[in-house]
């Protein structure tokens, strides 16, 4: 199958003068720029895929004079490395989307939440937020924004989690509901949004929406920045537009001996080079924040599944039974097979696992671990027992 539907986007990293882009926000009604995203059908590209619009119009909706807008830039799911690249290239765009979505639903103040590790930007981003604090004030926009550094933690990505972390606390998931749209920092309305989708705004506001919706299908509009890694000989980022299958992004970015493809990292699906024509990449088909991890023959699925597993039971903050024992009973599990003391059909027990842990556990953490472990015990099985 040709690569014709590979097709790379310049979007993201496009050199734009996001005054302009703000000069044009000044002067719009808050709801019309809701209508905008809501118009565009932009859904948030840190992997849920909810939709943007409908986010920031249940915000703008909520009658607290107190409101937040938080950019999530803990970028933690292994193998993901684009919103570094999109902050470090063009950290004026993500504020642009900052204020943006402050309009639209009435903030004055907003957080960018930044990995720990990601450190090393801080020099960089505080120049250019000196700059958009300057133009702001120019253009008598009363709204400012703030860098907070994370320290590590993966659950701290997942938005309630982030929010505890700003005001200080311990960062662990929040029950919900109630949703940010109405409680989220500080218990007050709050706007999260991964740095991509807040690029994307801006974007969506320069060009239009029926611009953006060219892009892209019906379920999944738009471009996506992916950062490609594994056996490849094209390791890097890379912005495609959405819909193109597994077997068209393999024939592009393979080694030609590709036999599984790691989509949405640790907490995505692995599909199988025999499902590579049939599966879509995109929200009608396997969704992702923007890893895309290529193995080849010379990989042992079971070292992929072991080391995901390993990173869970490390990573899972133990608030709640289901994911804290159950992350580690998947590792000694798979374990105990490898060994040759528990049969093959431990693994049919451990599946059973994983799905009560996707509908017993309290965040996406403890909700997202079956689908590696499912979709590579599935598929792989040879590998894991053997
Ligand atoms: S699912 Fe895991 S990470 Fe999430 S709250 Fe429960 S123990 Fe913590």
């Amino acid at each position: 199958m040709s690569s014709q539907h590979v097709k790379r986007v310049d979007l993201i990293f496009e050199k734009i003068e996001c005054r302009d882009v703000l000069k044009k926000i000044v002067d719009m009604e808050p709801d019309a720029i809701c209508q905008e995203l809501l118009e565009s059908d932009l859904k948030g590209r840190g992997g849920a895929g909810f939709p943007t619009g409908l986010k920031w119009c249940f915000t703008a909706s909520e009658k607290d004079p107190v409101k937040y807008i938080v950019c999530n830039a803990d970028e933690g799911e292994p193998g993901t490395f684009k919103d570094r690249e999109i902050l470090d290239l063009v950290p004026g765009k993500v504020f642009c989307g900052m204020a943006i979505a402050g309009k639209a639903i009435g903030a004055k103040m907003g957080y960018v939440y930044l990995r720990g590790e990601y450190k090393f930007l801080i020099p960089k981003l505080n120049e250019e937020l000196k700059k958009f604090h300057q133009t702001m004030d120019e253009f008598n926009q009363n709204f400012r924004i703030q860098i907070r550094l994370g320290s590590g933690a993966y659950i701290c990505g997942e938005e309630s989690a982030l929010f505890e972390s700003i005001e200080g606390k311990r960062g662990e998931p929040r029950n919900k509901p109630p949703y940010p749209t109405k409680s989220g920092l500080f218990g007050k309305p709050t706007v999260i949004n991964n740095v991509e989708t807040l690029v994307h705004s801006v974007m969506i506001m320069k060009y239009g929406a029926s611009h953006f919706k060219e892009l892209g299908t019906k379920d999944s509009r738009g471009s996506k920045v992916f950062s490609i890694s594994g056996d490849t000989p094209k390791a890097g980022i890379y912005e495609l537009e959405l819909g193109m299958t597994v077997d068209e992004f393999v024939n592009d970015f393979g080694d030609g001996d590709t036999k599984a493809v790691q989509v949405g990292g640790a907490s995505g699906f692995c599909v199988p080079r025999k499902k590579f024509e049939e599966t879509i990449i995109g929200f009608e088909g396997v969704p992702t924040g923007g890893s895309m991890k290529l193995f080849n023959s010379t990989r042992s699925m079971y070292n992929v599944l072991h080391n995901y597993l390993d990173f869970f039971t490390e990573e899972s903050c133990g608030q709640c039974t289901p994911c804290r024992v159950g992350c580690q009973q998947l590792l000694k599990g798979v374990e105990a097979v490898k060994r040759g003391e528990k049969n093959s059909k431990y693994l049919d027990e451990l599946v059973k696992l994983a799905k009560t842990m996707k509908r017993a556990s309290k965040c996406g953490l403890g909700q997202s671990v079956g689908n590696a472990f499912g979709s590579i015990v599935e598929n792989f099985k040879e590998e894991i027992i053997y």
